[in-house]
């Protein structure tokens, strides 16, 4: 649908999940691929396995985005290594569920390094990089969940509530130098996560879903990049929700 040819994007868990089709789906559509990983050696093995027919446009690198020193050491060697890079996806991101008051202090602070902070910390090298070309995409992956809130999920929900503060606050600061900021903000999406939920439960979540099914990673992927692309060039700041009409 899109022709990503001559640009180089960066997906953060990009290995597996929903990462992993967005880093396919970019893949075919003729970018150069930096797919980072947590610590699944394996997996990220398997990944580049998979895609070899792609060998020449990926490259998957270990990076913790929750780590400062680490992140600006991986933005030092894409500059080195590509000279820049045109689009960001920030989807890397954890869950650490329990009732608040049961919360351990450190499930609290695991989820917000990750899927807070982490992403500050990848925005500011990105926008630096991305201010010298005068172009950029910044993808940055919520989830309804910013609204909605379930119990249990305090520190998730407020993490992606936070993201799409970051987002739009970022949005304003970089619109006049040709770089957008958006979110994607998925429902529940059918991946191994939804695949392991009790029956009663997936029932439960089904009946809440006005289109009564789960979502596909393909239909996350879609929705990421039609917002890098060139074409959506005056949607900046926006979260588009991908969620069977939640
Ligand atoms: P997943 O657990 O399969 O993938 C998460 C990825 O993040 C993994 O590749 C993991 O290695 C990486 N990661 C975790 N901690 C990291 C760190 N410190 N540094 C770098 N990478 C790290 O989950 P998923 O379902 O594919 O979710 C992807 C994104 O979509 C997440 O941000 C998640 O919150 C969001 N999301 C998922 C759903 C869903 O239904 N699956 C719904 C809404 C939002």
């Amino acid at each position: 649908m899109h022709d990503f040819k001559g640009q180089t994007v960066i997906v953060t868990g990009g290995t597996r999940g929903i990462g992993k089709t967005i880093a396919e789906s970019f893949l075919t559509s003729g970018a150069k691929v930096i797919a980072t990983y947590l610590t699944n050696e394996a997996a990220a093995a398997k990944f580049k396995q998979d895609n070899s027919q792609f060998a020449e446009n990926l490259n998957v690198q270990k990076l913790d985005v929750s780590k400062y020193e680490e992140v600006e050491r991986f933005f030092k060697y894409i500059d080195s290594k590509y000279g820049g890079f045109e689009i960001l996806v920030n989807n890397a991101g954890i869950r650490k569920d329990s009732v608040l008051a049961m919360m351990k202090e450190s499930d609290w602070h695991d989820v917000m390094n990750v899927n807070l902070t982490g992403i500050f910390y990848m925005c500011k090298f990105a926008v630096m990089n991305m201010m010298r070309k005068r172009y950029g995409r910044i993808i940055n992956i919520s989830s309804v969940m910013e609204r909605y809130a379930f119990e249990g999920q305090a520190n998730y929900a407020a993490s992606k509530a936070g993201l799409v503060a970051l987002t739009k606050a970022l949005s304003k600061e970089v619109a006049t130098r040709g770089i957008t900021v958006n979110c994607v903000s998925p429902g529940f999406i059918a991946t191994e996560l939804i695949q392991d939920l009790p029956d009663k439960l997936r029932e439960a979540y089904l009946a809440r879903i006005p289109m009564k099914r789960f979502g596909n990673a393909e239909e996350v992927a879609a929705c990421v990049l039609f917002l890098a692309s060139k074409e959506a060039s005056y949607v900046t700041g926006s979260v588009l929700e991908v969620s069977g009409g939640l």
